[in-house]
Formats: C-alpha cells, sequence, structure tokens
C-alpha cells in the first residue's frame, strides 16, 4: 500500500488547520442490501444520467490528486452494485500507482472480484453487523450471511487487508459483542463497532438504540483486558500497531484472555458521536451525483458535475478549495441539533 508523500502539495487546507489527503467516493446511491439503519426503500435512487460516469470521477480524482489527496475509498450505496466497478478500480490503480485504494463494502457481491482486489493491494473494510443469520436479514432485508461469510474467509486466506465495520446499536447487536470482537482473536482483522450516527431525515436513530462507545468497552472489559494498540512510526520503527493514517478515527485495543491469549487482530471504536475526531479530519467527500462534501454532518454541498461537464478542470479545482475552505467542524453541528444531523442518509451520501 503507498504511504502518505510528505511532499505532496497541501492545497486543501482548511480554516481550521486542518489538510484534505483522502477523498472518498461514493461510486453509486443503489445497493443490494436496504440496512435499517442507513437507508429506506421509499427514497428513489439518484436517475442515472445524474450519476457521474467513471471518467468523470477520474477526472475529479486526477484534480484531486494535483491538490495533495493521496488516499482513495470507493463507497456508495454498494461499490460493487455498480456494473464495471472492478474495471474502475484497475484503470485507477494503473493511473494513479502511489495513491492507497480502499474499499467499503456490504461483503455480498465481492466473490468474483477477490483474487483483482489482492493483485491491487486494495484494503477492504467489511460491514458486518450481526453474525446471526436471521439477525442479519432482518437489518439488511437480505439472508446473504453465509454469502458475506465465506467472502470474508477468503479475504482473510488470500491476505487482503480487511477491517469489519459493525454499527452499534443497544437492542439489536449488543448481545453479539463478544461474538463480533472475537474474530479479531483468531484472525488479524480489526473489529470496530461505530457509534449510530443520527444521520437523515427519516433515520430509525433514537436514544433506546444508542449504544456509546464507554458502554461498548465496557462490555468488552467483561469478556477480555484490553490494551491500547500504540501507533507505528511512519518510518516503521516502534510497535507492531498502524500508523496513525492506517488507523483513521478508530480507538483500538487487543484483546487478552484471563489464560494470557493475545488478539492477533484488534477490538476498535469509532467514536463519532460521544467523542469527535473532527480536529484531525482529513477527508472529503465526492457523492455519487457529483458533489462535494465536506463533512458528514454539514448538509452543504458543492456541486461539480455540471461545473466539470461545462466549464472544466479549472472551474472544478476552483469550487473544490473553496468547499474545504468551508470545512466546518462537524461535533459543533451534532452539538448544536436535537435531532438528525443531516438531511440525506448515508446511502445517499457515501458512508
Ligand atoms: N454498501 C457498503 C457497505 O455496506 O459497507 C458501503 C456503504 S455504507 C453506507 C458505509 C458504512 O456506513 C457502513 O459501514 C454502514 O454500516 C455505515 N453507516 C450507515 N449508516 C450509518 C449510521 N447512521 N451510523 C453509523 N454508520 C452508518
Amino acid at each position: 500500500m503507498a504511504e502518505p508523500h510528505e511532499d505532496y502539495p497541501a492545497v486543501l487546507t482548511d480554516a481550521h488547520g486542518r489538510t484534505v489527503r483522502y477523498l472518498r467516493i461514493s461510486v453509486t446511491d443503489r445497493c443490494n442490501l436496504c440496512c435499517r439503519y442507513c437507508r429506506d426503500d421509499s427514497v428513489p435512487f439518484i436517475p442515472h444520467e445524474n450519476i457521474l460516469r467513471f471518467e468523470e470521477i477520474e477526472k475529479i480524482i486526477e484534480i484531486a490528486v494535483t491538490l495533495g489527496v493521496h488516499k482513495l475509498r470507493f463507497t456508495g450505496g454498494e461499490p460493487f452494485a455498480r456494473k464495471g466497478f472492478l474495471d474502475f478500480l484497475i484503470k485507477i490503480h494503473r493511473r494513479f500507482p502511489q495513491t492507497a485504494l480502499k474499499l467499503t463494502s456490504n461483503g455480498t457481491l465481492l466473490a468474483p472480484a477477490l483474487d483483482t482486489l489482492k493483485e491491487l493491494g486494495v484494503s477492504v473494510n467489511l460491514s458486518l453487523d450481526s453474525l446471526d443469520r436471521a439477525k442479519y436479514a432482518s437489518i439488511t432485508g437480505k439472508d446473504v450471511l453465509p454469502t458475506v461469510l465465506d467472502n470474508m474467509h477468503r479475504m482473510l486466506e488470500l491476505g487482503i487487508p480487511l477491517k469489519i465495520n459493525a454499527v452499534a446499536m443497544r437492542g439489536v447487536n449488543d448481545n453479539e459483542l463478544p461474538a463480533l470482537a472475537a474474530m479479531a482473536m483468531d484472525w488479524p482483522v480489526d473489529v470496530r463497532f461505530i457509534e449510530f450516527m443520527p444521520m437523515g431525515d427519516s433515520t430509525i436513530w433514537s436514544n433506546n438504540l444508542f449504544w456509546p462507545a464507554a458502554d461498548i468497552l465496557e462490555s468488552a472489559r467483561r469478556h477480555w483486558r484490553l490494551e491500547p494498540v500504540a501507533l507505528r512510526r511512519k518510518d516503521g520503527q516502534g510497535s507492531e500497531g498502524h500508523t496513525a493514517e492506517e488507523r483513521g478515527p478508530a480507538k483500538l485495543w487487543k484483546l487478552i484472555t484471563p489464560e494470557g491469549q493475545v488478539s492477533k487482530g484488534s477490538f476498535g471504536l469509532i467514536t463519532s458521536v460521544t467523542q469527535s475526531f473532527c480536529q484531525s479530519c482529513n477527508r472529503l467527500r465526492l457523492t455519487a451525483e457529483g458533489n462535494i462534501r465536506t463533512c458528514l454532518f454539514d448538509d452543504r454541498e458543492y456541486p461539480i458535475r455540471d461545473a466539470l461537464r461545462d466549464k472544466g478542470e479549472e472551474e472544478v479545482r476552483r469550487i473544490m478549495i473553496d468547499a474545504v475552505s468551508r470545512k466546518p467542524v462537524g461535533a459543533e453541528i451534532l452539538a448544536a441539533s436535537n435531532g438528525p444531523v443531516a438531511h440525506k442518509r448515508m446511502s445517499a451520501i457515501g458512508g
């Protein structure tokens, strides 16, 4: 995987002194699953003609790279629900070999792509909220857990760098913490619980469902001794853990059994709600219809699709720089809100 380059330009710098290095691209808002916390069937998909074409996404990546972006994550919707996505990924890898490529996926459609993902060095964040087949089906709307687990095992066999993300929901998957976290015992994966974010007008989010990170941590401590994973320095010295860049916003711990057995992977928390990581946020999002979004919690979006089609790349560059200069501190938006923080649901933004 490519390491960040110190000599990349720092053009995308905001008013809080943060520099954007990381572009998350929603390649489609369509998904073959319908996770209850993420989207609902009543919201229509974006019409095809309004979705960015792959050549347009490639152009926007090229511009972003010249502005200092060195890490790309493809998400959605489900990236593999878009026809031609794998070929697009191959093309992006060839054109931008120094750029780290990452993928967020529900894992259902990965089978034909796995060898290529390995070859390209793409790392995968797999969304997996339950290991109970009936519950998985009730959360996602599809009885496909065995397929996801097959693909997960295949990724582990191939040595594809893998993180597992579970949206933490009290009364839904809190009783599965031991089973989900135990995957980190046996395999070199980070199993991260993400605090349920109150996104979207029709979200099912409620205080009752919200399971805060402090409580998740306490639950984990009932099963294991937890030892914080130290960060590895970029020069490879120090502990065997991740660099700050690889770790992202997760807090990570090794799990240690009462018998002293140490987990191969790590247990993690993404505390998007109770403990923000806004001060180190280096992200920018590109929505499927071609809007720049600077913060999950901020509904302001900056359209670049038509600018690219009608005015060209110089205008896109200008809009990107301007958007980043207005990047807010998401935690302040969250603190000021009593209800959902964003109008759109995650499936329409690209989680
Ligand atoms: N389809 C892909 C997948 O399932 O991973 C990518 C898109 S999905 C929107 C990206 C991530 O957003 C998933 O890990 C999902 O669990 C997470 N997510 C969606 N809504 C969320 C919410 N309200 N709070 C926290 N995480 C959420």
